[in-house]
């Protein structure tokens, strides 16, 4: 087990992990800004083999989990990421998901989609292309909407945009991004930044969800309640005004940490599962998939599960050991 400076193991909570998020690989092509310091921080030495993310996968199964999303990292640069789908594919989910940057989507679209893949979470937070190069350290615009109009020419069955606002960068474009997504049939959702990583550098330049909602009062019903959708995480939607099949949605990770119910648990790229997102505590179990045995990864599931924070006093990602996550490495 990996040393465990905050976390106690404690009785597993009664309800097991039914959404994982697997991040094939901690390698990313981009910098965000709120996300990374530069595109040289470290890797991680040790990764998963594909035979062992097939065993990962099946264990993960066998102990109750029935949503996956791919994530990393930048999951389209892993050489195999549409065999890892295909595997996923097989195994009877309720939900298959993929988040990306894009940059790699135009060529992978229609091969991920014959695979098996439902839905993708594209991250752009800008349409400037002055912007996007400055947000990501040196990314191209042009080539992340290629990606995206590859993937709805794919025919998922869902296409989220998710932007993180940073006050002072894009935060004047967040109706733009709604009215973009919405002629699409894209949904956009707006996340604030967390203080993980570069995030907690980035703390007087946080858009609360509050003044996001507010921003759109003239396109959404920002009075009523914002709906969260069963078993698709912590977002929370409002619906348009002239539409109430277009929606938008929030992610309010500092402003209201959803930790209370959390399902969810994290495969880092070498195995490692984590139950987190705020703290580098987890079990190694890389070795156990090497091994090729299910049925141990469910056991090591279990107990990777009994390090959950209680989600009642634990406050997530504005915890001040949240800093030291890398959001890349833990498969945000
Ligand atoms: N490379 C993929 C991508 O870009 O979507 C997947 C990994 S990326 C770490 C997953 C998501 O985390 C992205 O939407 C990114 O914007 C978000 N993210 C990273 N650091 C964040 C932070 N400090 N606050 C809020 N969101 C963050």
């Amino acid at each position: 087990m990996v040393a465990l400076p905050v976390l106690q193991p404690r009785p597993a909570p009664a309800t097991p992990p039914r959404s994982v998020r697997l991040s094939l690989t901690d390698r990313c092509d981009l910098a965000c800004i709120y996300c990374r310091p530069d595109k040289r921080d470290g890797y991680l030495e040790d990764r998963l083999e594909i035979e062992a993310w097939k065993t990962m996968a099946a264990g993960l199964v066998r102990a109750g989990v029935r949503r996956v999303r791919l994530t990393g990292g930048e999951p389209l640069l892993h050489p195999a990421v549409v065999e890892v789908v295909a595997f996923l594919g097989s195994l009877g989910l309720d939900d298959l998901a993929l988040t990306t940057n894009a940059t790699r989507l135009a060529r992978h679209a229609r091969a991920l989609r014959d695979a098996g893949l439902m839905r993708v979470n594209v991250s752009l937070d800008t349409l400037d292309a002055d912007r996007f190069r400055r947000m990501t350290r040196g990314g191209k615009l042009d080539v992340v909407l290629r990606g995206i109009d590859a993937a709805l020419a794919a025919g998922f069955d869902e296409i989220k945009l998710n932007a993180v606002v940073v006050r002072g960068e894009n935060d004047d474009e967040i109706e733009g991004i709604v009215r973009w997504s919405w002629e699409r049939g894209i949904v956009p959702r707006f996340l604030e930044v967390m203080h993980i990583g570069e995030g907690a550098k980035l703390k007087d330049r946080v858009v609360r969800a509050s003044e996001m909602r507010a921003r759109l009062a003239h396109l959404v019903h920002h009075q009523t309640e914002a709906i969260g959708e069963a078993d698709r995480g912590p977002a929370k939607y409002l619906f348009a005004r002239h539409d109430p099949a277009k929606k938008v949605g929030f992610i309010t990770g500092t402003s209201d940490t959803y930790c209370k119910g959390c399902d969810r648990l994290r495969v880092a790229a070498d195995g490692t599962l984590r139950p987190c997102l705020a703290t580098n505590d987890g079990l190694a179990a890389g070795h156990i998939a090497r091994g090729g045995d299910a049925s141990e990864i469910a056991g090591a599931v279990h107990d990777a599960w009994k390090l959950k924070p209680d989600g009642e006093v634990w406050k997530g990602c504005t915890e001040p050991d949240a800093a030291a996550v890398s959001m890349r490495g833990i498969g945000g």
